[in-house]
């Protein structure tokens, strides 16, 4: 169908989608008295209506069982993480042994960083993209230091080329075979958080691999957004959370996976406590440490059940809709989105806005970030005041992301409609 960009025919969408009624099981924030466009999921998902009762499941059995509620509990607190793994495997595409929620992401990459960043004098470097979460930056340079090396000459950070917005692929292949023999990680997001960029994961891994440094990811914006197959593209490492696309509430628990030939491998250095213990031998509390031969072996502490209820509660939603169904729909939906922006365009004698996302297929999720050519903080201001939350970057780049659980093809018409008549 070609696409038009009126009401009806969004509204005419909307009506065909068959998971548009997944919408009705988030509660939508109000602004001036109605349903806001919530574009801002990729910052923090919407609250799942079921997440309160599964929250307060837990309130009650701690309120009935005390103590006894780790193996008494309607959901015993000993093993609750466990039900994760199974809630995961379609959306990042591992086993059940290789993932385990646990911590928060900042934490997390810092442990994995523990056991695959082992600099020595001949491989130290470690490359990942320029303009990372500043998280990220800090964790990395933080790492480098800790090891006794300099971030300016261990770091390598790949930029867009001069005046360009997002990074060629190519660009990251060059410069993994330019510091490959002293490169000890490679370190990439799945999606850059700012041009919402998806990288070639399976090329960056195998590229690292040539050279024999590890390759992890940062997947805060791609897990729950886009398809992941970690253990086909054979990455060592990954880690995200669960607050931006899966739907867990603030600060919500976080994921890792750990491939499986380094999950089973006790003799892998890491930071230990308790809770990564075999488990049959945990409560005889032996003085040596002996892992879980998993992705459970990192963890540190027993498990934060009230952030866990509310996890699954978002997981519990997606498992419904169905992974790939929701992709597809966001293809859809993302791909609407470009084409009433470049409507907008096209209404003007001159273009005001530029979409600076890469628009070509398996290159974007469902975040669009657009610089605006002129008077952009007074569209995004026109925006906030029509009932859109969407997110302004200095000095010019909004980013919004249309989500395919909660929202809608009419979402995006207003979106687009709204700029239109700000900048008219
Ligand atoms: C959201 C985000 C973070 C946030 O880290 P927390 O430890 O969860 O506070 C870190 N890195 C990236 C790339 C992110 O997108």
């Amino acid at each position: 169908m070609k696409h038009s960009f009126t009401l009806e025919y969004a509204q005419q969408m909307d009506q065909q989608d068959p998971l548009n009624h997944f919408r009705n099981e988030f509660y939508i924030p109000f602004i001036n008295d109605k349903p806001c466009i919530y574009f801002t999921g990729n910052s923090l998902g919407l609250q799942p209506k079921i997440t309160q009762d599964k929250v307060v499941d837990e309130l009650e059995d701690w309120a009935n069982y005390g103590v006894e509620g780790h193996l008494h509990a309607r959901n015993p607190w000993f093993s609750y993480h466990e039900m994760f793994p199974p809630l995961l495997t379609d959306i990042v595409g591992a086993n059940q042994e290789e993932i385990v929620v646990m911590n928060q992401l900042t934490v997390n990459l810092h442990l994995l960083m523990n056991t695959f960043y082992r600099p020595n004098a001949q491989r130290y470097k470690i490359i990942c993209e320029a303009k990372a979460f500043p998280s990220d930056q800090y964790a990395i340079a933080s790492q480098v230091k800790l090891h006794g090396f300099d971030p300016a000459t261990s770091i390598i950070e790949i930029k867009p080329r001069e005046g360009e917005h997002y990074i060629k692929h190519e660009d990251i292949l060059a410069a993994i075979d330019k510091h490959g023999s002293t490169t000890a990680l490679v370190l990439f997001g799945g999606v850059n958080y700012y041009t919402g960029q998806v990288f070639n994961m399976p090329d960056i891994t195998r590229a690292a691999h040539q050279h024999g440094a590890y390759c992890g990811f940062d997947l805060a914006h791609a897990a729950g957004n886009v398809p992941l197959e970690l253990h086909h593209w054979d990455i060592d490492f990954a880690t995200w959370c669960s607050y931006k696309y899966l739907n867990s509430g603030p600060g919500g628990v976080s994921g890792v996976f750990i491939h499986q030939r380094h999950a089973t491998n006790k003799k892998l250095p890491r930071l230990a406590g308790w809770w990564g213990h075999n488990k049959d031998t945990r409560f005889k509390m032996p003085s040596d440490f002996d892992p879980t031969p998993t992705a459970e072996g990192w963890q540190l502490s027993n498990a934060p059940i009230f952030s866990m209820a509310a996890h699954r509660a978002g997981l519990e939603i997606f498992k419904q809709a169905g992974f790939n169904d929701l992709v597809s729909k966001s293809r859809e939906l993302t791909g609407y989105l470009f084409f009433v922006l470049n409507e907008v365009n096209a209404s003007f004698s001159q273009p005001v806005l530029e979409i600076i996302t890469p628009q070509k297929q398996n290159e974007y999720g469902c975040q669009v970030s657009i610089m605006m050519k002129q008077n952009g903080k007074l569209v995004f201001d026109t925006l906030q005041k029509e009932g859109v939350i969407a997110d302004w970057r200095e000095p010019d780049v909004i980013r919004v992301a249309p989500v395919p659980l909660y929202n809608t093809f009419e979402d995006v018409f207003h979106f687009a409609e709204i700029i239109k008549r700000a900048i008219s």
